[in-house]
């Protein structure tokens, strides 16, 4: 509970067994379940036109998990339209009643928890942790959302005026919104964007990523359980550059809140400026990242390569905010490379639903053969350091990549985001840190960024100077918690506002005064 009585959602300790125990139990079957996704867009749209395809469990390629059907580009339109004349009622009703459905569908999926992480692990190839987090974060969103649409919503903001007039700031939806989110966190970012665009008055269309559309499926199901008018929130399942395409074109969509890569970003920018008689549009990016860490020669190896491991290998790398580059002070560099091999060994890679698991796969096989590049590239230069072992019969069954740590002379070596269990290492001598630092500030993206250091001058300076999203000192880099650690950077890492911030729902709002000759 924090000071101003909001409470983020409790979670399962995967310590304890009298808790993970009936959630496993909860969990195995729903693992064995085949989904077919059916007919999704908008409920209001009779649909059979859509391609149907398969999809496939990335750690077992034998196991069909379910079947999604795609969304034509004629469906999307047919979408639009729907969301287009659902608008103008859904944005006169009472915030109070737009904030209570987000609640009651906070509770719903707490309630479904075993069955949503079920389907993070099938279809996403999360870890159990990873799936206990998603849903937490997922409600928390939901439930931090409604208060602050309360806030923002509820009561007009009461301005001065001469006698006889009375002035007020009233913030009202701004029209039809497209949510594109991702795979890697397909029931926490999904449902961020698209209930903050929803509770603020606007209604969606959410697109969400082609790998992860059956969680999405089950998770708008219980959004509109929940009592979410099925014409205010539509569901677009389908491929990026067909859906994604007519819904960044067509002239009603008044905001895209996109998370993704800075390229895809960069598209959708380009196309709502293009379209011919449109209304200036917002889009909310959040975007990739080459997060870097600076450890001096004060701060503690261990420390370090737990923070390190975790934030580098998590998720298997396939967060925006993980590790990319590792700046050591030359004095300590040997010790944390010996310490980081020594861990390396130890992590375990394979099956998501084991608790042993340390590390899953990546989500298909175009991001394997992507990192697999990279890898054997550094590995041709002669700079690996270190690559834990796997199991060549679950290598073989599914899309894995083992962690790996490279020497690089420092960030520039890299042309873009490698979004996998990749770590690069370089050192610096204390004279260079500004150079380092600049270095960094240079290459243009700014999400996350952490500092290893018990010099808190050093630490605190640092800090200052770089110019990221989110920074942290003496911890790991990756984990936001929604209401706490605000979420998102800038420049080539995204537009913000901040996801779980005090700030996002705004994006999203119309301000409107009224003055009253009284
Ligand atoms: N919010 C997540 C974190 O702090 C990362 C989100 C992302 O990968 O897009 O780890």
């Amino acid at each position: 509970i924090y000071p101003d009585g909001r409470r983020n959602s409790r979670g399962i300790n995967l310590n304890v067994e009298s808790q993970f125990r009936p959630l496993i139990d909860a969990m195995t079957p729903f693992l064995e379940r085949d989904y077919r996704a059916g007919p999704l867009v908008g409920y209001d749209l009779d649909r059979n036109d859509g391609e149907l395809r398969d999809v496939v469990c990335p750690w077992d390629h034998q196991r069909t998990v379910g079947q999604v059907r795609w969304t034509s580009a004629d469906e999307t339109s047919r979408a639009i339209d729907v969301a287009w004349k659902a608008f103008p009622d859904w944005n006169d009703t009472p915030v109070e009643q737009r904030a209570a459905i987000l609640e009651r569908f906070a509770d719903l999926m707490e309630k479904h928890t075993p069955e949503l992480m079920a389907l993070c692990c099938m279809e996403g190839g999360k870890l159990l942790p990873d799936g206990v987090a998603e849903v937490r974060e997922a409600v928390d969103f939901c439930r931090y959302y409604a208060a602050r649409a309360r806030d923002i919503f509820e009561a007009p903001t009461v301005l001065p005026g001469p006698t006889g007039e009375s002035n007020e700031l009233i913030m009202q939806g701004k029209g039809v919104f497209a949510t594109i989110s991702p795979w890697n966190f397909p029931i926490a970012i999904f449902c961020g964007q698209t209930v903050a665009a929803a509770v603020t008055g606007n209604t969606v269309l959410a697109k969400p990523a082609e790998q992860t559309s059956l969680v999405a499926h089950r998770v708008v199901e219980l959004l509109h359980e929940a009592g979410m008018p099925r014409g205010v929130v539509q569901l677009l399942p389908g491929d990026g550059a067909t859906v994604g395409a007519v819904l960044s074109s067509d002239r009603r969509i008044t905001g895209i809140a996109f998370t993704g890569s800075t390229g895809t970003a960069q598209l959708i920018n380009r196309s709502l400026a293009a379209r011919d008689n449109a209304p200036l549009p917002t889009l909310v990016a959040e975007t990739g990242g080459l997060n870097a860490m600076i450890v001096d020669s004060t701060a503690l190896p261990e420390q370090v390569v737990k923070d390190v491991v975790v934030s580098s290998y998590q998720s298997a790398g396939q967060r925006c905010s993980a590790l990319r580059v590792l700046y050591v002070q030359e004095d300590i560099a040997e010790r944390v490379i010996d310490t980081l091999k020594g861990a390396m060994a130890e992590l375990n890679i394979g099956d998501p639903t084991k608790l042993a698991t340390d590390v899953g796969p990546v989500i298909d096989d175009e991001a394997r053969q992507g990192l697999q590049a990279h890898i054997d590239r550094l590995k041709g230069e002669g700079r690996l350091i270190a690559e834990t072992a796997i199991d060549p019969a679950i290598a073989a069954n599914g899309t894995f990549i083992a962690p790996t740590a490279f020497r690089i002379d420092g960030i520039d070596a890299l042309e873009t985001e490698q979004f996998g269990p990749i770590l690069h290492v370089a050192t610096f001598r204390a004279a260079d840190i500004d150079a380092v630092i600049d270095t960094i500030n240079e290459r243009g993206y700014g999400l996350t960024f952490g500092v290893h250091s018990r010099n808190e001058t050093f630490a605190n300076r640092v800090a200052r100077r770089i110019r990221v999203g989110n920074v942290y000192v003496n911890r790991n880099i990756i984990g936001a918690v929604v209401g706490v650690q605000p979420f998102g950077g800038q420049g080539f890492s995204g537009t913000g506002p901040k996801a779980g911030g005090p700030h996002y729902l705004l994006r999203f709002a119309n301000e409107k005064t009224r003055t009253i000759n009284t």
